[in-house]
C-alpha cells in the first residue's frame, strides 16, 4: 500500500473551507490544539464512493493537522445491522489506504446514553409518549405552523422514569411508546418539536444481543458519542446541516468542560451520473438480484470498483479533484473513469488480447517458426521492461479490424492495403475465405521480412497498426465488458419508476470467445493490464486455472459522450 500518496502530500496546496475552520479553531487554541474526527458508517450495507469523499475527509483532516481519526460503527438499528458489514467496512477503508486510530461503536456508549436519557427525564427535559407514531407526526405542524402538544407532555416525572425503565425490560410491544426530549413544540425548527430520544426494538442487537430493548435515535447518539469520544470536528453530509442545532443542544446539556466542545461541520455529499449512492437502493438492488452482489462491477460500492479494476490511488485522485463545497449537486461519472485511466496509465502493463477473434494467416511466413517479439510493458515508465509475445504463421486478429472493401480511411486490414502487426512486421492483405454464409473465417496476408519492429526505419507509410495474438500461443479466456448500470442520468430523481425499469439493460456484456497472450497465464485477482488498443482490463476473482475472466474497468477513451450525442 505504499504507492498509495499520503493526503499530507495530496493536499498540501490550497485549503478547503472545512481545513480553514480548522485552521481558526486551532489558532484560537480551541480543544486544547487538538484535532480529532471520526468515520461513523452505520454497518447497515457496504460502503460506497460517497463514503469515499467522507473517508478522504476525516481521515485526512487528522492526518494533516496531526490528530487522529477513530473508526465509529454507528450501530443504532440492530434490524438492519450486520457483522458482515462490519468486516466489509474495514477491508474496504484499508484497501483505501487509511489507518483509523481505534475501533469504536455506538453501541458501546448505549449505558452513558440510557443514563443521560434518565437524567433529561428527572430534569423535567424528556417524557414517555405513548400516542402512536401516526398521531405524533399529525401534530409535528409545519415550518409556519406551530406543533401541537402531546397530551403526555406534562405527565409527572416519576412515571415516565417507570416506563422508560420498563420500556428496556421488554414488558411493551415496539411502537406502543417512545421517550421524547420536551423542547418546543412551536420551534422554528422542527428539530426541536420534541424530537425522539429512545424507541424499542426487540430484534437483538449484533453485538449486544437482548440487552437492551430501546434504541436511541441518530440525533440523540451521535453528538453524544462524539463527546464521549473527545471528536473535536463531526464532519458530515449537508442533509445533516438543519440537525446541527439539536446536535449542539444536547452537547449543551451534556458539556461541562470549557476546553473541551465537538463541532459538526457539513459538507455537499456526493452523487454520480448513471447510478445510485443510496445504501437502501444498493441492498435492493442486490435483493432484487438486478445485479450480481455488493461487488458486482457495476456497483458503485468501494468493492465493487475493487472488482472492476479501479485503484484506491484513482478514487483518491477523484475525490481531490471534485473538492468540498456547500452545496450539493451531481459528478459525471466520466471524470471517475478519467482518474482510473490516469492512474491506470502509468502503472498498467500493456499485453495485447482479442475480444472477438477472427484468424490471419500470413501465407508467406515458414510453418513451425516461433519468433519471440521484443513487447515494451509500459511506454510511460521505462523501468517497467518488456515481455516477450510469440509471432506464428498464425494469428488471430479482431473481426473488425478487417473490412474486405473498405473506404479509403480505413486504416486497418483490408485486400492490397499495408498494416502493422504491433511488435511484429509490416504486412500486406490479399484476401479472405468465407463460409457458405457469407462469413468471413480466414483472412491472408504476406509479412515483409525487412519491417520487423527496431528494425532501421523504412521510407514506407502505414498508418494503420492492429493487436493480434498467435493462434497456437495464446489463452483462450472470458471478458466481461460493463456499461452504465442506469439509463438515467440521475436515477434517484425518477421518483415514479421502479428501480428495475431504469436499468440499462446492457449493463452487462459477456464475450466467451476471446484470445489472451500466454504472459497472462501468470496474472493474479485484481491484476491491471492494458489490452492494447481496447482499453484497461483486470483478472476477476471468479477466474480458476484454465478459465480466465477479465473485468473491463475503463476503455481506453470515452466514447460515452459520444454515444449519447449521436442518439
Ligand atoms: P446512505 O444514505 O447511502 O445509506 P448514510 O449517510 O446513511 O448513507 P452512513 O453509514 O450513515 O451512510 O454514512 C457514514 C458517513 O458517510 C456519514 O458521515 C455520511 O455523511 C457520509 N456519507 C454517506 N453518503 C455520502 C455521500 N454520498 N457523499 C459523501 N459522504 C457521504
Ligand atoms: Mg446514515
Amino acid at each position: 500500500m505504499s504507492d498509495i500518496k499520503t493526503n499530507e502530500e495530496e493536499g498540501k496546496k490550497s485549503l478547503n473551507f472545512i481545513e480553514a475552520m480548522v485552521e481558526k479553531d486551532l489558532a484560537e487554541g480551541k480543544n486544547d490544539g487538538r484535532v480529532q474526527t471520526r468515520f461513523p458508517p452505520e454497518p447497515n450495507g457496504y460502503l460506497h464512493i460517497g463514503h469515499a469523499k467522507a473517508i478522504c475527509l476525516d481521515f485526512g483532516i487528522a492526518e494533516r493537522y496531526n490528530g487522529i481519526c477513530n473508526l465509529r460503527f454507528d450501530d443504532t438499528n440492530p434490524v438492519k445491522e450486520d457483522v458482515e458489514y462490519v468486516d466489509s467496512i474495514k477491508e474496504d477503508i484499508e484497501w483505501l489506504g487509511f489507518k483509523w486510530n481505534e475501533i469504536f461503536y455506538a453501541s458501546d456508549y448505549f449505558q452513558q446514553l440510557y443514563d443521560f436519557a434518565v437524567q433529561l427525564i428527572r430534569e423535567g427535559k424528556a417524557y414517555v409518549d405513548e400516542q402512536s407514531s401516526e398521531v405524533i407526526a399529525q401534530q409535528k405542524g409545519t415550518p409556519t405552523q406551530p406543533g401541537v402538544e402531546s397530551p403526555y407532555r406534562n405527565r409527572p416525572v416519576e412515571e415516565s422514569l417507570d416506563l422508560f425503565a420498563r420500556m428496556n425490560q421488554g414488558e411493551f410491544e415496539e411502537g406502543s411508546m417512545i421517550l421524547r426530549a420536551k423542547i418546543d413544540m412551536a420551534s422554528p425548527n422542527m428539530h426541536f418539536r420534541d424530537p425522539i430520544m429512545y424507541r424499542i426494538i426487540h430484534h437483538p442487537h449484533h453485538r449486544t444481543g437482548s440487552t437492551w430493548r430501546v434504541y436511541p435515535m441518530y440525533d440523540f447518539a451521535h453528538g453524544q458519542s462524539d463527546y464521549f469520544e473527545g471528536v473535536t470536528h463531526s464532519l458530515c453530509t449537508l442533509e445533516f446541516e438543519v440537525h446541527r442545532p439539536l446536535y449542539d443542544y444536547y452537547i449543551d446539556l451534556l458539556n461541562d468542560n470549557d476546553n473541551y466542545r465537538p463541532r459538526q461541520i457539513e459538507f455537499n455529499r456526493l452523487n454520480l451520473t448513471y447510478t445510485v449512492m443510496s445504501k437502501r437502493k444498493l441492498l435492493q438492488l442486490v435483493k432484487e438480484g438486478l445485479v450480481n452482489g455488493w461487488d458486482d462491477p457495476r456497483m458503485p460500492t468501494i468493492c465493487g470498483y475493487r472488482r472492476r479494476g479501479f485503484t484506491p490511488q484513482a478514487i483518491r485522485n477523484f475525490i481531490k479533484k471534485i473538492g468540498y463545497t456547500k452545496y450539493d449537486g451531481i459528478i459525471d461519472m466520466a471524470l471517475l473513469e478519467h482518474s482510473v485511466r490516469e492512474d491506470l496509465n502509468l502503472t498498467a502493463p500493456r499485453v495485447s488480447a482479442v475480444l472477438d477473434p477472427v484468424k490471419l494467416i500470413i501465407t508467406n511466413y515458414p510453418e513451425g517458426t516461433v519468433e519471440m517479439m521484443e513487447a515494451i510493458n509500459n511506454p510511460e515508465n521505462p523501468e517497467a521492461g518488456s515481455h516477450k509475445i510469440a509471432f506464428t504463421r498464425e494469428l488471430f486478429i479482431e473481426r473488425e479490424d478487417f473490412m474486405e472493401e473498405a473506404p479509403k480511411k480505413f486504416f486497418r486490414m483490408t485486400p492490397g492495403r499495408e498494416v502493422r502487426l504491433k511488435n511484429a512486421y509490416i504486412v500486406n492483405c490479399t484476401g479472405c475465405r468465407k463460409n457458405e454464409a457469407g462469413e468471413i473465417i480466414e483472412i491472408y496476408a504476406e509479412y515483409d521480412p525487412m519491417t520487423k519492429t527496431g528494425m532501421p526505419e523504412s521510407n514506407r507509410k502505414v498508418k494503420g497498426t492492429l493487436h493480434w495474438v498467435s493462434v497456437e500461443h495464446s489463452l483462450p479466456a472470458e471478458v466481461r465488458l460493463y456499461d452504465r448500470l442506469f439509463l438515467a442520468e440521475n436515477p434517484a430523481e425518477e421518483k415514479e419508476k421502479e428501480l428495475q425499469e431504469l436499468l440499462n439493460p446492457e449493463s452487462l456484456t459477456v464475450l466467451t470467445n476471446c484470445r489472451i497472450e500466454m504472459e497472462l497465464a501468470n496474472a493474479k485477482p485484481y491484476d491491471h493490464f492494458q489490452f492494447q488498443r481496447l482499453g484497461y482490463f483486470n483478472l476477476d476473482p471468479d477466474s480458476q486455472e484454465g478459465k480466465l475472466i477479465f473485468n473491463r474497468t475503463v476503455s481506453l477513451k470515452d466514447n460515452w459522450s459520444k454515444v449519447k450525442e449521436k442518439a
